[in-house]
């Protein structure tokens, strides 16, 4: 089984992953796409005249926050628009794709989290009304279901959240993450396809493409390299092979074959 996630940046054509979905798929090979759309989110608001919210964490990490409003667009553009366009690219493929949210028959389930440590104006804050969550468990079931059938499944985020009061919120969880849950409940290989041909040492130098990391020495240096976003990525991929995926390879979304290129080396591949 591979489990592929698509990045949701504009510089990220979907076209030719989705051509090697269908061509794997013919080979009869298991694929679960999953796929993220913050910047799809982030325009939606911005037509709608709403500013998208990002907070930092105390240690430094950045991210969206996802207050009421935040999460109806969430809704209406990820399960929404950016799956059901993928489902139809995939059909016109000659796939069978059957679009997910997390939502769905409890797919990606984890507890809700309202309360977040932010630091404002170097001032450390809890921001409250946050409608985000952590993957804690997988349908491994439903997604087997699908695959066995002969579809393929379509993955989008919200997660379902467990409140602690009890019942269940839809809520906002990173992509990455999501394909890593995936990935790793699926004991699966991750191809996390975006808009660089990898993780650089050099972040703006694509000569610098770290090939392969598999010693904590090895990691510790991808670490130090990834910057921003990446940063995500890495710890991403982290949780993916602590979770039992068998690698995890970052590459880019914007080649011919990109998906089969990055399971025979290119990109860069964690293990
Ligand atoms: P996606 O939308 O595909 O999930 P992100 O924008 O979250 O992608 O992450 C990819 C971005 O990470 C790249 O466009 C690049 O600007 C940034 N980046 C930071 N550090 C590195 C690095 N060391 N190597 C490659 N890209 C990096």
């Amino acid at each position: 089984t591979t489990v592929v996630k698509i990045g949701g940046a504009r510089a990220v054509d979907p076209e030719g992953a989705l051509a090697d979905v269908a061509s794997l798929v013919d080979d009869g090979e298991d694929v679960v796409l999953t796929h993220g759309g913050s910047t799809a989110v982030d325009e939606t608001l911005e037509d709608l005249g709403k500013e998208p919210t990002y907070v930092e964490t105390p240690g430094g990490v950045v991210g969206r926050f996802t207050d009421e409003e935040t999460m109806d667009v969430f809704k209406m553009v990820m399960p929404g628009k950016l799956n059901t366009d993928l489902v139809e690219s995939l059909h016109n493929e000659g796939v069978d794709a059957v679009g997910l949210a997390g939502t769905d028959g409890k797919l990606l389930e984890g507890n809700r989290k309202s309360a977040v440590r932010v630091k404002e104006d170097g001032k450390k804050k809890i921001k409250r009304g946050d409608h985000s969550g952590k993957i804690e468990s997988v349908n491994v079931d439903l997604l087997e279901t699908i695959l066995a059938g002969g579809y393929t499944p379509v993955v989008s985020v919200p997660m379902l959240g467990k409140e602690k009061s009890g019942g269940y919120t839809a809520v906002n969880a990173d992509a990455d993450r999501a394909a890593a849950a995936i990935a790793g409940a699926l004991e699966a290989a991750l191809v996390v396809l975006t808009d660089v041909s990898g993780i650089y040492e050099d972040p703006d130098d694509e000569s610098t493409t770290i090939d392969s990391a598999s010693t904590p020495e090895e990691f510790e240096s991808v670490k130090d390299a990834a910057e921003g976003f990446m940063t995500k990525k890495v710890m991403a991929a982290e949780e993916a092979l602590e979770g039992g995926a068998a690698s995890v390879t970052v590459a880019t979304a914007n080649a011919d074959e990109p998906i089969t290129s990055a399971l025979a080396g290119a990109g860069t591949t964690l293990e």
